[in-house]
């Protein structure tokens, strides 16, 4: 009897100690955010990026373990934990083997655009579960799960499979739009934010001497490459908050919210521009506007936000050789050029390659069972001719990925991590270092290196234990961290480790 009495004491006691679990989760992801963005206008952060910096648990060594890192596969890793390798999601773009097309990482043709005209998106071929799909199982479908970009594959992959609904721009259509996914008609709160315009404050407005365009089709395009799609994003994200009433039941919400318009801005004008700095500095004040109405809705101390990016950025070529740093560009066509010229010449007539996409080369295999080739054997010409161009550091082939090869360090790992064996390129190139595969834009990202992998992870709110973590961290360790938090399932592909450093218990 006693011990039983003591036994039921010392439950209470343990459930008295755990922290009460946050009413919101609030996980932002700032597109193309290199990690030194965060120190390097460190003192001219005085909104929301200073509240992080200053009361939240700053990891500064946080970074990606895969290749490519490119949005679509950094917004699918923050809120699984998975690697490519097991969340199939293999890039922005791929070419797949079973439909033979070339599609999106959130292309889906059985749905509908909603608030604008033609095919919508999902997160079909998204392999895993987010932390939204494991709070949604955990409470039968309950807690209200949220996502909102100006990019559909950076609302919907950290968003998941059961989320309510995700929101994206439609630069056609000037509205934030969704897909027949998630809902049969867009919600009248959206039709509500939308019909009073909310682009049209911005026809022939300037920042730092870039005037945005009067006509629809030119604004609709340049508000992305400007502070003002971040505005956009942040004006939406409170309506949701609002409109969904989201942190203020009983269970635990999430909403998803990723300001793009610092990538589109880094891949015009590169990092070491003003336009990113003041991009970064007026992404700062959008989030103290964002964490004051969750403060007021939420309440103070209510909600947990965690804070990364997706990917970094490189510096433009010309600037770094400028600076006596290496640099240069490989211009895509001259790789895929290489690949066709090789195989023709090896083993005759035909279209050889079925898409090229960042670092990545897919094969036309058909072209290769009509010559009744070995597959192994082409994708080894095909490396071998990509090799051979001038700046290319490594070559992996997929046959080569199935069979477990590689040189055991840093950036093997990476690309092993970024391989679905189903979805893989038949040829994965890295570059050099500094050296970009792009010749009509500025800068880009995809390589293992530390300037397109190394960005920010901060938490901040309840049972976080805030300071500086110097240790490296995967942001993969993001999602099962969030799952010990609320007290549910790990997802599924995860492949991180809880931080517990920063849990006060
Ligand atoms: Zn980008």
């Amino acid at each position: 009897m006693r011990r039983a009495l003591l036994c039921v004491l010392a439950v209470a006691c343990l459930a008295g100690a755990a922290p009460k679990k946050p009413k919101l989760v609030l996980a932002i992801v700032v597109d193309q955010f290199r990690y030194d963005y965060l120190v390097r206008f460190r003192s001219e952060y005085h909104g929301g990026l200073a509240r992080l910096l200053s009361q939240g648990a700053v990891f500064t060594n946080a970074g990606y373990i895969h290749v490519p890192a490119v949005t679509a596969v950094g917004h699918s890793t923050v809120l699984t934990g998975a690697t490519p390798s097991i969340s199939g999601i293999v890039a922005n773009d791929w070419f797949d083997r079973d439909e033979g097309v070339h599609v999106t990482s959130v292309s889906d043709s059985h749905t509908q655009l909603l608030g604008g005209t033609g095919t919508g998106s999902s997160p079909n071929r998204l392999l895993v579960s987010t932390i939204g799909d494991e709070l949604k199982m955990a409470a039968a479908g309950q807690p209200r799960v949220i996502g909102v970009s100006l990019k559909d594959r950076a609302a919907i992959l950290p968003s998941g499979h059961m989320a309510d609904g995700a929101f994206w721009f439609d630069t056609k259509s000037g509205n934030f739009v969704s897909s027949t996914y998630y809902y049969h008609s867009l919600p009248a709160w959206v039709e509500q934010f939308n019909t009073p315009r909310p682009t049209d404050r911005y026809r022939g407005v300037a920042w730092l001497g870039h005037k945005m365009p009067d006509d629809n089709a030119g604004l609709f395009q340049e508000i992305e490459v400007s502070p003002f799609g971040n505005e956009l994003v942040e004006a939406f994200a409170e309506r949701a908050l609002a409109a969904e009433r989201l942190g203020t039941r009983e269970f635990t919400d999430l909403l998803t919210v990723s300001f793009s318009s610092n990538d589109y801005v880094g891949h015009r004008y590169g990092p070491d521009s003003p336009e990113v700095r003041q991009t970064a500095l007026a992404t700062d004040r959008l989030l103290e506007k964002l964490f004051q109405a969750v403060d007021e809705r939420v309440g103070a101390g209510n909600y947990l936000v965690v804070f990364t990016a997706d990917h970094g950025v490189a510096p433009v070529p010309e600037v770094n050789v400028a600076r006596k740093m290496p640099g240069g560009r490989i211009d895509p066509a001259a790789i895929k050029a290489a690949v066709q010229t090789a195989l023709v010449k090896k083993y005759g007539a035909g279209e050889w390659v079925a898409g090229a996409w960042d670092l990545a080369v897919y094969l036309n295999r058909e072209t290769v069972a009509r010559w009744k080739l070995d597959l192994a054997e082409v994708e080894s010409e095909a490396a071998r001719a990509i090799q051979a161009l001038p700046h290319i550091s490594r070559v992996y082939t997929l046959e080569e990925m199935k069979r477990g090869w590689g040189v055991r360090d840093s950036v093997s790992q990476k690309v092993a991590n970024g391989y679905h064996l189903r979805r893989g390129p038949d040829i994965e190139l890295i570059p050099d270092p500094y050296w970009i595969v792009g010749a009509a834009i500025a800068t880009t990202h995809a390589t293992p290196y530390s300037y397109d992998t190394h960005v920010p992870v901060i938490f901040l709110g309840p049972g976080i234990r805030p300071g500086l973590y110097h240790t490296p961290i995967a942001v993969n360790d993001i999602a099962p961290t969030l799952a010990t938090l609320l007290e549910i399932e790990t997802p599924s592909g995860s492949v991180g480790r809880p931080l517990t450093e920063i849990l006060l218990n």
